[in-house]
């Protein structure tokens, strides 16, 4: 190996370097009916270890370089979201789920913004009128875009959902790009209960014993930004859950926000 290859080997990341040596390997491979539990296993490894290196990228950089990565090999998305599915199954409960019920007790007249849909299981699930938004569209009814930037009008949306969603390092700027599509909110107020901001986040990204951001510094983050905190639900294992809603009255004269730091959730090898 010369020097140059040897640096480029030291610059990938552990899956990286795994997904590599194990494609080298099933290439070797020519004998696949005599042996197709190992070719099996090392599919799902191969696909295992694909699935982090995508995740990986995700939570590593902007959601514009993410929409690239994307429109140029645009079956990695696929990849990416049957490996998102297999871990989810690990969970006892998807906030998704906890988003859908939560939508269901309130007016179907409310009109949803679903930021990173994935497979847009809020639109599949509920009465409303709900945009859903993601870097890929597989389905007419997901609008593929960065949602840092979306077609949506301004002050046109009842409900903002972000479920697992905060993944690019710009993460404030899809927060301020609902904010801008948001209706002001009226919170508790029936009649006009607009301006939600729902945010379902993994739960050990917020926690500073490991690294994690503290959750009230999130929380002060977006209040300066022109939100109410309502609610912050701690009870669930693997995630938390923050309502605000917007405020009627935007301080546009506010001093620049300490957005804290989100770190990657990056998933084990098993
Ligand atoms: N909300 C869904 C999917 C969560 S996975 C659920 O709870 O099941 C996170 C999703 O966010 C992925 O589909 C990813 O493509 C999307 N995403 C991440 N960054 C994005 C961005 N900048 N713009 C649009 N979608 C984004």
């Amino acid at each position: 190996m010369t020097k140059s290859e040897r640096k480029k080997r030291n610059n990938k990341s552990k899956d990286e370097q795994r997904f590599t040596a194990d494609t080298a390997k099933l290439r070797k491979f020519k004998e696949p009916s005599k042996s197709s539990t190992f070719l099996d296993k090392m599919k799902a490894r191969l696909s295992g270890g694909h699935f982090r290196m995508i995740n990986e990228k995700l939570y590593t950089c902007t959601g514009k370089e993410a929409l690239n990565y994307f429109q140029e090999e645009p079956s990695l998305f696929d990849l990416y979201h049957a490996g998102y599915k297999m871990q989810m199954s690990n969970w006892p409960q998807q906030p998704v789920n906890v988003i859908i019920d939560w939508l269901k007790k309130k007016s179907p007249s409310l009109v949803v913004a679903d930021f990173g849909c994935g497979d847009a299981l809020i639109a599949k699930s509920v009465k409303n009128k709900v945009y859903s938004l993601d870097l890929v569209s597989n389905d007419p009814n997901i609008i593929a875009c960065d949602m840092s930037n979306t077609p949506l009008d301004d002050s046109s949306i009842d409900v903002a959902v972000f479920c697992l969603s905060l993944m690019g390092t710009n993460y404030q700027s899809y927060i301020k790009e609902a904010n801008r599509v948001l209706k002001p909110g009226t919170g508790s107020n029936i009649v006009l209960d607009s301006g939600w901001l729902l945010i379902a986040e993994v739960k050990s990204r917020f926690d500073p014993n490991t690294g994690g951001a503290n959750p009230e510094k999130f929380t002060n983050a977006i209040s300066e930004l022109g939100f109410k905190s309502v609610k912050k639900d701690f009870s669930n294992k693997m995630f938390i859950l923050f309502y605000f809603t917007k405020k009627d009255k935007q301080n546009f004269k506010r001093k620049e926000i300490e957005w804290p730091l989100l770190k990657p959730c990056l998933y084990k090898r098993r």
